[in-house]
């Protein structure tokens, strides 16, 4: 059987979650504030928080920037209910936006549509990895017209002025857009290092911080490693140094850190992603290219522009004219021959939960027919050549036997 993403796990990793583990240090301490400064590096920004998941990211992020009841934040039909619930926790309101037809992201047009003096944050997806349009997105929110609409209730919200551009950057660790890399695009940016991520931490993620001035990203971020420990300010290692025992509690806080056997981990991963991680995916990527460009029935995924490129996180293939129960019939025959794929994604409106408080997918109809249509293929560091084949002959056996019937 073929997998769709399992994780590359060799001695190297292994190596150093056991040090990790024999280092007498095993929660939030040294790897994970390396990790920080080495993802920072990364992605040229001042500041980066590593945490437990990117949903916590998320959250946190919109909780710091005062967002709640009767507040609303834009995020994209066609996203994983991530994006959505984190804006729910807060009690504020998510307003879907519809996609794109090329490129599964969000359309820009209709986030100008969906903006009112109660939207406070816009959280785009980069859909597989392939970034939005983040100079169309940065000086919208910017513009004279759109800017007139803000109403800051929180100090945070008083001192930016404006709507707050977070980027939920789940699959795009690594891709670039007009020479700069995912991170450094907007606002803040926030990763998840989830097991099936392109970088792993098992479970995990992070924030850049990029925000503009008068904003200190440096203050940010010592504000927010209290507030993601339980308001405490003191962290567990601080507090081991020599009669440093006391500590206060200055909020009610979440519980959300990086452990450092994650950042074990994630440090390996790091130190090899541009030289082995990322040049593998792109030629699994560019392996399906090659091979479905052959058939009019396949549309090859957008993985790279002019001013773009992907992190090559999902090969979202789609086949054209198709009914959501023939993509299922190929799903299933795909499966037959011992390959795993997947659907990516179920919109959100389009779920039990956000159906029953009024959502309608039909107010959606560009996610709805990228779902209708969408397959995606297994891209990960262990596939081979002969893997890639299998996958190819699969998918071509499949679709062709179900569209011929
Ligand atoms: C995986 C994913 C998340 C959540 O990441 P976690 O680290 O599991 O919290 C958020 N948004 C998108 C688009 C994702 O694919």
């Amino acid at each position: 059987m073929i997998k769709f993403s399992p994780p590359h796990i060799d001695d190297k990793i292994i190596d150093e979650v056991v040090n990790t583990l024999k280092s007498g240090w095993i929660t939030t301490g040294p790897r994970t504030k390396q990790l920080e400064k080495n993802i920072a590096a990364y992605c040229h920004v001042p500041n980066v928080l590593c945490l437990n998941s990117a949903t916590a990211g998320l959250e946190i992020m919109l909780r710091w920037f005062g967002v709640g009841q009767g507040d609303e934040v834009i995020v994209p039909a066609y996203t994983y209910c991530a994006t959505a619930n984190v804006v729910m926790h807060c009690g504020a309101k998510p307003i879907f936006v519809d996609t794109n037809e090329d490129d599964f992201n969000i359309n820009i047009e209709r986030i100008k549509k969906a903006i009112n003096s109660r939207t406070k944050v816009i959280m785009p997806v980069d859909f597989g990895g392939f970034p939005c349009d983040y100079d169309a997105i940065n000086t919208l929110v910017k513009s004279a017209e759109v800017a007139k609409l803000f109403k800051a209730n929180s100090p945070e919200q008083e001192k930016l002025n404006r709507i707050l551009v977070l980027s939920d950057a789940a699959h795009s660790f690594g891709a670039t857009y007009k020479g700069k890399v995912s991170g450094a695009l907007c606002d803040a940016t926030v990763f998840s290092f989830h097991a099936v991520k392109n970088l792993t931490t098992a479970e995990g993620g992070a924030i850049a911080f990029n925000l503009p001035e008068p904003f200190n990203n440096q203050e940010i971020y010592n504000y927010l490693c209290i507030k993601t420990l339980h308001g405490q300010n003191k962290d567990a290692l601080a507090k081991t140094q020599k009669g440093n025992w006391k500590y206060d509690i200055i909020e009610p806080g979440y519980k959300c850190n990086m452990t450092d056997i994650a950042a074990a981990i994630g440090l390996i991963e790091l130190s090899r992603y541009d030289s082995m991680i990322l040049p593998k995916r792109k030629d699994i990527c560019q392996q399906y290219s090659n091979a479905f460009s052959k058939y009019s029935w396949a549309q090859i995924p957008l993985l790279q522009n002019a001013d773009k490129e992907s992190s090559y996180h999902l090969y979202a293939l789609r086949i054209n004219n198709i009914t959501e129960q023939q993509r299922d019939l190929i799903i299933q025959k795909i499966f037959d021959e011992d390959v795993s794929v997947n659907v990516h994604f179920i919109p959100v409106p389009m779920t039990s939960f956000y159906q029953s408080i009024g959502y309608s997918i039909y107010d959606y109809p560009v996610a709805l027919k990228n779902f209708t249509c969408e397959i995606s293929l297994p891209v990960y560091v262990d596939l081979s050549n002969e893997d890639i084949n299998t996958v190819i002959m699969a998918v071509v056996k499949a679709v062709e036997n179900v569209i011929n019937n």
